[in-house]
């Protein structure tokens, strides 16, 4: 199996590297594999994990809920439930920042979208990593012009079947022309893609000049990471490559040209991720869920005041003025 070693930092390339402890695929293989901090820039990754064409078979689990509709069990009812709440947050996100009603008052919002005029479809929204299609979907039925990329065939055959989606494999996303889109999502995305300093590059040649990116991504030193330690269900080795935190986010967005202009909690995230966390550390079902409950609503409580102890971070940047 072709292996990925890692010997320079891919945020500062700086070679000063160490291992921060080995992580278990609790998901799926329960195979370890080393998590390494740059002791340069603090960005920390995982190492030695499976090249791109082989890594397939560590998302293969009746569990993967990413990609699957299935409604059985406590856990996936939830993240159901929490996907629509989720679904409509997202294309309330994506509406405050694109387009123009960014410049418009809500009264002034309300009128004019209350004859369900859709004003909308002049704006392009790409979706990196689109699923099955849910959130696109969404953006779609609030008249985005929309248009998805998507590794996994099953799950673009879902998202073009059950939603007439224009969805388009990972290539794609390479021949795409400059300025194309005014906003570029990647909803919990990046840390799985092998190319990272190409893809963010792309983004950036890709979005229009006054276009935005939005990036929710896990947060390896949020108060449910220190928790769980090596349990955090969002190591989520070998599947989860780059372990972002707030501050090397914003090293490799500047590094690529982009300026964060906001930075946003996801609270049900912090939820799940308790729970999957708990279930890994083999707590008792009912415990399992209330201690995520517990856990998961101090981090939220704490983030308010501090990002840095928020699961997941939304990440919302511009290009940088040349
Ligand atoms: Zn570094």
């Amino acid at each position: 199996m072709p292996i990925i070693n890692i010997t320079n930092c891919p945020i500062c390339s700086s070679s000063n590297t160490s291992k921060a402890f080995d992580a278990v695929d609790h998901f799926s293989t329960k195979e370890t594999f080393p998590i390494c901090d740059c002791t340069s820039c603090g960005f920390r990754f995982t190492n030695n994990f499976p090249s791109e064409d082989s890594i397939g078979r560590y998302y293969d689990s009746p569990d993967y809920i990413s990609h699957s509709d299935s409604k059985s069990g406590l856990i996936n009812r939830l993240y159901h439930f929490f996907r629509k709440q989720m679904l409509k947050k997202k294309v309330n996100l994506v509406s405050k920042q694109v387009g123009p009603e960014q410049q418009l008052s809500q009264k002034a919002l309300e009128s004019k979208y209350s004859k369900k005029t859709k004003s909308k479809d002049n704006i392009r929204l790409l979706d990196i990593g689109s699923g099955t299609g849910y959130f696109l979907n969404a953006a779609k039925e609030r008249g985005y012009t929309v248009t998805g990329i998507e590794k996994d065939s099953n799950a673009r055959d879902y998202a073009i079947t059950n939603f007439a989606l224009d969805i388009k494999d990972e290539q794609s996303l390479w021949s795409i022309e400059n300025d194309s889109f005014d906003v570029i999502t990647l909803w919990h995305v990046l840390e799985h893609m092998e190319n990272l300093n190409e893809v963010v590059a792309k983004i950036n040649s890709i979005l229009k000049p006054d276009g935005v990116v939005i990036l929710a991504l896990p947060n390896h030193n949020s108060h449910d990471a220190k928790k769980y330690k090596g349990y955090w269900a969002a190591h989520d080795v070998p599947r989860h490559l780059w372990h972002f935190t707030p501050d090397t986010v914003e090293k490799l967005l500047g590094k690529h040209l982009f300026n964060i202009i906001k930075q946003k909690t996801m609270p049900l995230d912090a939820f799940y991720i308790s729970m999957l966390s708990e279930k890994y550390r083999g707590s008792g079902s009912l415990t399992q869920y209330i201690k995520a409950i517990v856990v998961g609503t101090v981090g939220y409580l704490l983030s308010l005041s501090d990002i840095n102890n928020s699961s997941s971070v939304i990440y919302i940047a511009k290009k940088a003025r040349k």
